[in-house]
């Protein structure tokens, strides 16, 4: 198990396919290696799934993982503000507040330089959730310098003026 909470599995090329589909009988997606978003790292959803949005915290993690960008990026999820996934140590997280959700992007808690992600936007509804994230991160792999972190290209940028929310 890897710190994005992934499970790696060895397999001889060959047997590539058929382990696919055998993970994903068993309800695990096989996403890409390398610089691409990590799956969505969310809460235990102790409220219950409802409350805590179970179902669209499955389909932002469908939306928002395996898609290259320039350095891997972590989305975190959680069902309520108490937060107890950690939500401000991702570079982007969500975070369900009632019926509507907050946004918050540039956590980075590894190294000496560590910050907490700082809230972007507020009381957004469900549909418009997963479209500004993807725009966010679309925005980042065109625009970034190199390999520049997302923070780093948070810090650069005026987000609030590219993203039209
Ligand atoms: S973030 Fe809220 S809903 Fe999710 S596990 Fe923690 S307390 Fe429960």
């Amino acid at each position: 198990m890897t710190p994005f909470k992934q499970l790696y599995v060895f397999v001889d090329e060959s047997k590539f396919s058929e382990a696919e589909e055998e993970l994903a009988k068993a309800g695990l997606r096989v996403l890409p290696t390398g610089s691409t978003t990590k799956n969505l790292q969310a809460c235990n959803f102790c409220k219950g799934h409802e409350e805590a949005g179970l179902s669209f915290a499955l389909r932002l993690d469908e939306a928002i993982s395996g898609m290259e960008v320039p350095v891997p990026i972590k989305i975190g999820y959680a069902g309520c503000a108490l937060g107890t996934s950690e939500p401000l140590t991702k570079d982007i997280s969500v975070v369900k507040m009632r019926d509507v959700y907050d946004l918050y992007v540039g956590g980075d808690v590894k190294g000496i330089k560590a910050k907490l992600a700082k809230l972007f936007m507020s009381g957004i509804r469900e549909e418009r959730v997963i479209p500004i994230i993807l725009e966010i991160i679309d925005y980042y792999r065109t625009h970034a310098k190199g390999k520049e972190k997302f923070t780093k290209y948070i810090d650069r940028i005026n987000l609030k003026e590219v993203i039209n929310g």
